[in-house]
């Protein structure tokens, strides 16, 4: 497994015991905070796995990490695959904050996209800042696939609108929109992502398939509050958690879909096209509890 790796050790370390005592509990309790998982989930996991204790039906360390994994799965819900659409184009839009992995993680769709033998378009939404259309183009030349872009400083919507026109007319399958993400101005950033999902809307003559947040998987708890400001501007579908690789954290990805209710469909884990994986909870939690070390 490609992430988690820090947290795995852990939790290894921890049902490498054989007997289910107090301090084994109490280590438990304090990995799922370290890691992020937060107080009210790590509570709520820790008081089922001791009236299981109490109740004899978990005896062995081995049972409690069944119990636990279990339960994880149960909290992360059924897998959740993306949507397409039986008319071409698939329009997925991303959003996010600045920095939490969304260029990357368009990048990364468009080569699993193109693996499929799909063929994407890339649309350049976030016009707020040059170095974004840029840092586009560059994944648009290195993977071979166009990106529509307008100037710096011009409307998204009409970027998108425009986007979604050239993969009709050109026979593109699958539209990857980026949008901007920065903070300080973030009653416009949410009016201009309810505009671009409008004008979207209408070129294609149905709702975008997906829209896709992205957060950023260190920032543990705080991608919560971030989501919820995204999730009054649009109907976000899917949540990737980028940067699952080289973090202790990777708990919080529990929080996140026990707190917003919302699909994970993919984790980013690493900073190549390659390090993207789509979300299966019952892998995840075998993962997370180091059950498929290779
Ligand atoms: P954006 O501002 O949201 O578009 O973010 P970028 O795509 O530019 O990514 C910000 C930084 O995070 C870059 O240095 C990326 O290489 C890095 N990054 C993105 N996804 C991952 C990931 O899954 N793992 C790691 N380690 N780094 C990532």
């Amino acid at each position: 497994m490609r992430f988690l790796r820090n947290l795995v050790q852990r939790f290894t370390q921890i049902f490498q015991r054989t007997e289910v005592d107090e301090e084994l509990l109490d280590e438990l309790e304090e990995t799922l905070i370290l890691a992020d998982v937060g107080m009210a989930m790590t509570e709520k996991l820790m008081s089922e796995i001791r009236n299981g204790v109490k109740r004899g039906e978990l005896k062995t360390a081995e049972d409690v990490k069944a119990k636990l994994r279990e339960l994880i799965t149960d909290v992360l819900g059924d897998n959740t695959s993306l949507r397409f659409s039986e008319t071409p184009p698939t329009v997925w839009l991303f959003v996010g904050v600045n920095g939490t992995g969304k260029t990357t993680t368009i990048a990364k769709f468009a080569h699993w996209l193109q693996r499929q033998g799909k063929k994407p378009l890339l649309v350049a939404g976030d016009t707020f800042r040059a170095a974004a259309i840029d840092q586009l183009k560059v994944w648009g030349d290195r993977l071979k696939v166009p990106v529509i872009a307008h100037q710096m400083g011009a409307d998204p919507a009409a970027v998108a609108f425009d986007g979604i026109q050239a993969a009709k007319a050109r026979g593109y399958d699958v539209v990857l929109i980026d949008t901007a993400g920065r903070m300080h101005t973030k009653k416009n950033l949410l009016e201009e992502m309810r505009k671009i999902y409008r004008v979207a809307t209408k070129a294609l003559e149905r709702e975008p398939d997906e829209v896709l947040l992205v957060l950023d998987g260190t920032t543990g708890q705080n991608a919560i509050a971030q989501a919820e400001g995204f999730m009054a501007a649009v109907p976000v579908s899917g949540i990737i958690v980028t940067k699952l690789d080289g973090t202790a954290k990777g708990g919080a990805v529990l929080a996140i879909k026990e707190r917003l209710g919302i699909p994970i469909k993919a984790v980013g884990v690493g900073e190549s096209v390659e390090d993207l994986e789509l979300f299966d909870p019952d892998e995840f939690a075998k993962a997370l509890l180091g059950e498929n070390l290779q």
